[in-house]
């Protein structure tokens, strides 16, 4: 006997939107939740995370941004909530450095839509920043924020209008494939589901089969917040998201969504952490003191003080690509899991298309070789 078509481990970033599209898919769907949906010790923390079409590497996730920002929409729709602020997003760099050159390089390939903005514009248009002569931007005009724990909450709440449900305080120790099914075990009960999504995040470790071990690691990301001098140039309309990215010198952040402060954090910090529930949710001496002087130099519009930091934990894989796509020699388990630090903008894409695929409806999105788990079962 088996419980239903598909359970889902982990009902966070990618979970809850894979539990949205799956309720679309299937009237048997079950989330599993280790706490509860958009805990605020998951990668859902930290109220925001930016979202941009623009971005550096070689792997082709265009169709897939594409996808997810459809489905942002939709989700609104459905939600009637406001989730992704498209108040556009900055890349600002050394005009004829690595990481602009880069950002150009993926955008001649995928021709999204942008506008390069020279010193002179960049100063004119976002005085916020305090740039060297030779800095110049990129903005990319269908960037923005998302609202993470609206996100989650509204992506949970259509699923449970599908009729999909979620049990939380549920963490799952154990995922075993049957010859009919998959049987998943809590530490009070255990159920059999003809498909499983492990979507754990950082928690996913402890539930993939040791061959998956060595690909993943738990990291732990800081972030920043300080106060706005004037916070009405730091709101949405007058201060797009940005990444700064000098020499080595660095700064992301967001505008202000509660009217005081303002997110403004390094970039590229994250490092592995043992386990991400004990893990030190305080800065060391040394991340202070370079956010300190970093914010001091790049925004004197912010006071350079933190007002509020905290610690999130995020699952990486070796490649710093994600697993999505079938457990190598499984049918019936699937990995969605592992964005290494950039998976909340793509999540409702990645919930979509693990929902689609699990429930063998096919894939949405072609060319997503470089995510698959199978990448992994052939390297030594
Ligand atoms: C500080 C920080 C800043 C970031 N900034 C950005 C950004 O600006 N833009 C961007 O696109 N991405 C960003 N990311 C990355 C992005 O947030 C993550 O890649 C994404 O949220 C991961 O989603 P997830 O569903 O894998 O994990 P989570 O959202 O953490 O969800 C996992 C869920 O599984 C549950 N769980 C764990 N183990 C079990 C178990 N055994 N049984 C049942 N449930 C379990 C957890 O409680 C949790 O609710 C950032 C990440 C961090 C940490």
């Amino acid at each position: 006997m088996s419980d239903g078509q598909l359970a889902v481990i982990g009902v966070g970033s990618v979970g809850s939107m894979a539990l949205w599209q799956a309720s679309k898919l299937s009237s048997s769907t079950v989330g599993f939740e280790a706490v509860s949906p958009a805990h605020p010790r998951s990668a859902v923390g930290g109220d925001t995370r930016l979202f941009r079409m623009t971005y550096r590497g070689e792997h082709n996730y265009y169709p897939v941004l594409q996808t997810a920002e459809r489905l942002w929409h939709l989700l609104e729709e459905e939600s009637g909530q406001a989730i992704l602020n498209r108040c556009g997003g900055l890349s600002i760099g050394e005009t004829d450095g690595p990481y602009l050159s880069a950002l150009l390089d993926s955008i001649r390939r995928t021709g999204a839509p942008h506008e390069v903005l020279d010193h002179t514009e960049m100063t004119r248009r976002y005085p916020q920043h305090q740039l060297s002569p030779r800095e110049s931007g990129i903005l990319d005009t269908r960037a923005g924020f998302l609202r993470t724990d609206r996100a989650v909450l509204s992506a949970v709440e259509a699923a449970r209008q599908n009729g999909a449900e979620v049990v939380k305080d549920a963490q799952v120790r154990e995922i075993r494939e049957l010859g009919d099914g998959v049987r998943i075990t809590t530490d009070t009960d255990s159920w059999k589901f003809d498909r499983v999504i492990v979507s754990a995040g950082s928690g996913s470790g402890g539930v993939l089969p040791p061959t998956m071990q060595p690909r993943v690691q738990p990291h732990r990301i800081f972030l920043t917040w300080f106060t706005a001098r004037e916070a009405q140039q730091f709101v949405p309309e007058n201060f797009p998201i940005f990444i700064r990215i000098t020499g080595d010198r660095s700064l992301y952040g967001a505008p202000t969504v509660d009217g005081v402060t303002v997110k403004a954090t390094l970039d590229g910090r994250d490092e592995p952490t043992a386990d991400p529930d004990t893990m030190s949710r305080g800065l060391t001496p040394g991340e202070v003191a370079e956010s300190l002087q970093t914010v001091q130099e790049f925004l004197p519009g912010l006071v350079p003080e933190i007002v509020r930091s905290d610690v999130y934990p995020d699952l990486f894989t070796s490649d710093r690509a994600g697993l999505l796509g079938p457990l190598p020699g499984s049918t019936r388990i699937y990995c969605a899991t592992g964005f290494s630090g950039a998976g909340f903008k793509m999540a409702t894409a990645f919930g979509a298309i693990a929902a689609s695929e699990a429930l063998a409806n096919g894939p949405l999105v072609e060319g997503l070789e470089f995510l698959r788990p199978a990448r992994f079962a052939t390297q030594g």
